[in-house]
């Protein structure tokens, strides 16, 4: 998502790289070459036009900053035009004051409603609540066993009619799930309802009459990032028909050129409250504009990173590779080197990872295509060593690498190059800790 976008925007602050002052010809040739990027970003033509109108207005006005140069205020200003039509400020949740918070999902058939049900209940789980997952697509076979399937994985309990009763009435499934929550003491309540494969007006009236039911505090629009232009003629559509208070994307992780996403809050006048990224449960978070906006400049999406990292690290053993790092927990040894690489797989997949982190749009194609299951062999050689050679690498010699290929089920070259990646991962962290610390912002044209 927004890879070429990313690509373009720099080629085109790259132009300005060097520039004392920018001339009004220059501002015209960058706005023109911003108008192209988005457009072949699929971005809505309406807010193209407001896009760029309001970078060229600001640019040229512009006070002249002791700070930055001209093409990094073009940046600054891209940036923020970016946050804006993503929506600006990250739209939070409302809980209700009294009673279970009601959340409504609606969108198309596929656009991966039920999917996300899940996942919401999973994140709410994970900030104290007690969701209840509310089965009402009746009209898709096999969706409520899906949502049944969805909700044990994330240990959510789902609330749907009787077997048998699979026609029936999605509206009294609706207001019955509310009795039930109260009941049940659940805070929160998730409704998936029905989609189709296309907008029309049953289906409208049916989301309609579910709100009319049960009076959401949030009805949350569910919308497939990947089908581009039709996602903003369906939010359309149902914020006709249906009416929401705001927007989840979906299938942000897939090969799109993101238009929706840059189109969507503006057009439709509802932020964007939630992106889902991928087919794993917890592939979910919510949508943080400004956190968007820099990683499509490829200033690198850190605080994600952060966040993310907060969450899955193992605090004490953080510490531990601190210790070694400033030296004083002893050498940094294979078994570190392995723990290491555990960590990070733990954060999720690594390309995910290096797309977060700033300036590695150029690296772009390498991560995409690095395996995770690279962690594995490592993992398996490591494994075949002896304890006391995973601590002192140094003495394994010529014959124990053979030894160690035979025990993995590895070649001798890959034990050879996992050696020489340790030492020079040690090297590496060895000047780290000296003080080197980490270079500049490479997103940034100097
Ligand atoms: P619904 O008809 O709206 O309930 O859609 P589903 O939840 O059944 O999702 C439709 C398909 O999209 C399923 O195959 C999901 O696995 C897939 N899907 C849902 N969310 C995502 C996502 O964020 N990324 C990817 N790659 N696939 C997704």
């Amino acid at each position: 998502m927004f890879a070429t976008l990313s690509d373009r925007l720099a080629d085109t602050f790259k132009n300005l790289r060097g520039k004392g002052r920018l001339s009004e010809a220059d501002i015209d040739a960058t706005a023109r070459e911003i108008r192209i990027a988005l457009l072949e970003a699929d971005v809505a033509l309406p807010v193209v036009k407001e896009f760029v109108a309001a970078v060229k207005e600001r640019a040229r006005g512009e006070e002249v900053s002791g700070a930055l140069n001209p093409a990094q205020q073009i940046v600054k200003i891209v940036n923020e035009e970016l946050v804006n039509i993503l929506g600006g400020e990250t739209r939070r949740l409302r809980y209700a004051k009294t009673g279970p918070t009601v959340i409504m999902l609606a969108g198309l058939q596929g656009a991966g409603k039920t999917t996300l049900a899940a996942k919401l209940a999973l994140w709410l789980k994970e900030q104290g609540k007690t969701p209840l997952l509310v089965a009402c697509d009746l009209q898709r076979p096999n969706a409520v066993n899906q949502l049944q399937v969805n909700g044990e994985r994330v240990g959510v309990p789902v609330f749907a009619p009787e077997p048998g009763n699979g026609t029936g009435d999605p509206v009294g499934v609706a207001q019955a799930s509310i009795e039930e929550a109260k009941r049940k003491l659940h805070d929160v309540v998730i409704v998936d309802t029905a989609g189709r494969l296309g907008v029309d007006a049953e289906l409208m009236q049916q989301a309609a009459d579910i709100r009319d039911a049960v009076r959401p505090d949030e009805v949350l629009f569910v919308v497939d990032a990947m089908i581009g232009q039709d996602a903003v003629t369906t939010a359309q559509a149902f914020l006709e028909g249906v009416g929401y208070d705001a927007v989840v994307l979906t299938k942000l992780d897939g090969d799109a050129r993101g238009g929706a996403a840059l189109s969507i809050a503006s057009i439709t006048g509802r932020p964007v409250m939630f992106a889902s990224n991928g087919e794993k449960l917890t592939d979910f978070d919510l949508f943080h504009p400004d956190r968007m906006a820099s990683r499509i400049l490829d200033m690198g999406d850190v605080l994600t990173l952060i966040e993310q990292a907060e969450k899955t690290f193992d605090a004490e053993q953080a510490m531990k590779a601190a210790e070694k790092l400033s030296g004083r927990g002893g050498e940094f040894t294979l078994v570190d080197f392995l723990e290491q690489m555990q960590q990070v797989r733990k954060l999720g997949s690594m390309s995910k990872i290096m797309g977060m982190l700033p300036g590695m749009g150029q690296f772009r194609e390498q991560l995409e295509n690095f395996d995770d299951r690279e962690i594995d062999r490592i993992q398996a050689i490591i494994y075949s060593m002896t304890p006391a050679e995973r601590i002192n690498p140094k003495m394994i010699d010529g014959s124990r690498r053979q030894r160690i290929a035979k025990g993995c089920g590895r070649t001798v070259t890959e034990v050879n190059q996992l050696v020489d990646r340790f030492f020079e991962a040690r090297k590496m962290m060895t000047q780290l800790a000296k003080g080197g610390g980490m270079p500049g912002m490479p997103g940034m044209p100097g």
